[in-house]
């Protein structure tokens, strides 16, 4: 028993009705939008879109990190986007604990020393998404070319709220 077999199964039975054969690319809502790895996150979900209409980029809390800021230049530049949502949640981990905790757990569960690991835990988060939209809107090859949000997103009620 293959550790992927679920999931290869699941894959050819998505395959056998799968629509989206030579779609481009692009993003057709114009959206692009950072948030957290947490498993009750649908980020498409959330704002009634599909595959096909937004950039979905994902990391521990939802931060816009160098990568993320390479995948923002890209698809503003390149992939139509023009609306960007930067959203963090309640109850995330990355929110919840110090670095020294998670290290400390991360240790834990790897029965070594994680105390080398920058894990980036985030101390205030209305203030961190802020910060993070600064960092998109100030960027030279972003800028001007689109509107920038952050939000909040509530788990329990699936509902978003913005913060700047
Ligand atoms: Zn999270």
């Amino acid at each position: 028993m293959d550790p992927f077999d679920d999931l290869l199964a699941a894959n050819r039975e998505f395959a056998g009705h799968f629509t989206l054969s030579g779609f481009d690319g692009v993003a057709h809502a114009g959206v692009a939008m950072v948030t957290c790895m947490d498993s009750r996150i649908d980020p498409l979900g959330m704002i009634g879109l599909a595959p096909g209409d937004a950039k979905i980029l994902r990391n521990p809390g939802g931060r816009v990190t160098d990568q993320a800021l390479v995948a923002l230049v890209l698809g503003v530049n390149l992939l139509k986007v023009d609306r960007i949502l930067v959203v963090e949640h309640t109850r995330c981990a990355m929110a919840s604990s110090t670095e020294d905790e998670l290290r400390g757990r991360v240790g834990a569960s790897a029965g070594m020393d994680a105390s080398w690991m920058s894990l980036g835990v985030i101390d205030d988060q209305k203030a961190t998404v802020r910060a993070d939209v600064e960092k998109v809107l100030t960027h030279p090859l972003i800028g001007d070319q689109v509107h920038a949000g952050g939000f909040l997103y509530d788990v329990d009620t699936g509902l978003l709220d913005q913060v700047v």
